[in-house]
């Protein structure tokens, strides 16, 4: 029987890739380190922000930046949280953790919550639970001053209501977050953008029998598009089905170029300032 082998594509030219989504600390990354920021920034891509999605690897993308930022260049920045799937975990001496890194936020190169929300898709955690937990570490981004990075899957009206219901109490700041790996319709992508959120784009947007995402991109304004991998899911084409890491952020770029009628580089120059002005990085 032959064996169909592909090559990865790393697709080149670009610069200043923001990449704002992408779990380096995970297992299928970590052991090739430096060999995954080299092509990043073989391929334009100086800038990542590694997410956390609990306590332990809150504390592993506190590490991972201590570790590589500044290797051969790459600028890398971390969020900590406890995501959905693991709100079951969450209590007072996780959110004491939580807040004991944020305070010391320069040091660590912290610049978000994240990823927190909601997901009725895999229900890994009782949805009570995940209410509750997205509530306090949404209590904790307003009081903080932080941004965060939202989750949300099959659980679009209760995350409104809990966004509304914080955006009423006064306890939202003026730019939240970002709605990663948005799967949402263009018409809650609208409301989340009336919200002042960012939306983040990524693999599936590449993906041929999406409808969906390119409609949210079609709304979304230019200023509010941010990049992201969510490295080592969510590869996209025409490397689906591999590793995803950062280099294939360009991919994303390259399709929102596509689909927009723009400059590739422009794409770049402009999601790399939307990172950064969210995420308040000078
Ligand atoms: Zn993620």
């Amino acid at each position: 029987m032959s064996h169909k082998h592909r090559d990865p594509v790393y697709p080149e030219g670009l610069t200043g890739v923001f990449d704002t989504h992408a779990h380096l600390y995970d297992e299928r990354i970590l052991a090739d380190s430096g060999n995954v920021l080299e092509r990043a920034l073989k391929c334009g891509v100086d800038t990542v922000l590694v997410p956390a999605d609990n306590e332990e690897t809150s504390k592993k993308a506190v590490d991972f930046v201590r570790e590589w930022d500044g290797y051969k260049g790459i600028d890398l920045y971390c969020s900590v949280g406890v995501h959905p799937h693991e709100a079951s975990s969450y209590d007072d001496r996780t959110e004491q953790a939580l807040i004991g890194l944020i305070a010391e936020r320069e040091k660590h190169k912290i610049k978000a919550i994240g990823e927190i929300g909601l997901d009725y898709y895999y229900d890994l955690s009782p949805r009570d639970v995940q209410r509750d937990v997205f509530r306090r570490q949404l209590q904790i981004a307003y009081e903080l001053d932080i941004p965060f990075i939202l989750h949300e899957r099959e659980a679009t009206q209760d995350s409104l209501n809990i966004l509304k219901e914080a955006k009423q109490k006064g306890m939202m700041l003026a730019s939240p977050g970002v709605c990663h790996c948005c799967t949402c319709s263009a018409e809650i992508a609208k409301i989340l953008i009336d919200m002042g959120f960012y939306i983040g784009f990524d693999g599936p947007l590449t993906f041929k029998n999406n409808k969906k995402t390119p409609g949210v991109l079609e709304i979304c304004p230019w200023d509010r598009i941010l990049v992201e991998t969510d490295s080592p899911y969510l590869t996209p084409e025409p490397n689906r089905g591999m590793t995803n890491e950062p280099a294939f952020v360009t991919l994303v770029v390259e399709k929102i170029a596509q689909l927009k009628g723009a400059d590739p580089q422009e794409v770049a120059r402009i999601t790399r300032e939307n990172g950064m002005n969210l995420f308040r990085i000078k």
